[in-house]
């Protein structure tokens, strides 16, 4: 029997079942756009990856309409959304 990892959608919650379509990932990083400026918060939202999926930074998003809420959320914190971030020891 094939072993079947469950994801669920980081903002509705919803399961994703295999012939889920649709389904993104989405994280943020702080890049510097000009040499020796000032990094800027990014949200990055790319199409499902399974290796990507297993990161634990990354969220997972059951379709535009979820992805849309998370860049509310990251949006309305000016980019600094804890919860996107890499959990920092
Ligand atoms: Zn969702």
């Amino acid at each position: 029997m094939a072993f079947t990892e469950t994801f669920h959608c980081d903002v509705c919650g919803k399961e994703k079942s295999e012939e889920s379509e649709d389904w993104w990932l989405a994280w943020a990083e702080r890049v510097s756009p000009m040499p020796d400026g000032d990094s800027l918060p990014q949200l990055r939202i790319v199409p499902w990856n399974l290796l990507l999926s297993h990161d634990s930074a990354v969220k997972h998003l059951c379709g535009a309409r979820c992805a849309q809420t998370l860049m509310d959320r990251w949006m309305a914190s000016d980019g600094e959304s804890t919860e996107l971030y890499p959990a920092t020891d």
